[in-house]
């Protein structure tokens, strides 16, 4: 389980915005900025509490997920539904769509929507009806 993530936007505000929206959807809750003006999010589960924040990037270079860092961060999904309902969301907020929901190969009945933050980062949301198996 992650404990916290933390990500360099180029646009506090835009991103703000695109992120309360997404991680309000997902059951998240917004509890207080860093120091630097930064939003978190908490969200508990398990009994365990997990953040995301956001920061001001100080350096104006575009994020592509092939350069080293992050490639794309995945959302589990309790059902189909729930993807669907983020893909209407991103739709009505004309958030940019990388892949529309639909199953995918990666194991069976995974089912997944990609999409992109407004700093072009690839995130997904996923309901894979079988665990996965260690
Ligand atoms: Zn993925």
């Amino acid at each position: 389980m992650i404990n916290h993530l933390d990500l360099s936007v180029s646009d506090l505000t835009r991103s703000t915005e695109f992120y309360a929206s997404l991680l309000g959807s997902l059951g998240y809750r917004r509890v207080e900025n860093d120091a630097d003006g930064g939003p978190n999010w908490v969200l508990r589960a398990e009994g365990v509490l997990s953040s995301i924040g956001l920061h001001p990037a100080s350096e104006s270079t575009r994020h592509t997920g092939q350069s080293p860092g992050l490639h794309h961060l995945a959302f589990h999904a309790e059902s189909r539904e729930q993807v669907d309902e983020l893909y209407s969301l991103l739709l009505a907020s004309a958030m940019r769509i990388l892949d529309p929901p639909a199953e995918y190969d990666y194991s069976p009945g995974y089912y997944a929507v990609f999409f992109a933050d407004p700093d072009g980062m690839k995130l997904e949301m996923v309901h894979e009806p079988v665990p996965w198996s260690e």
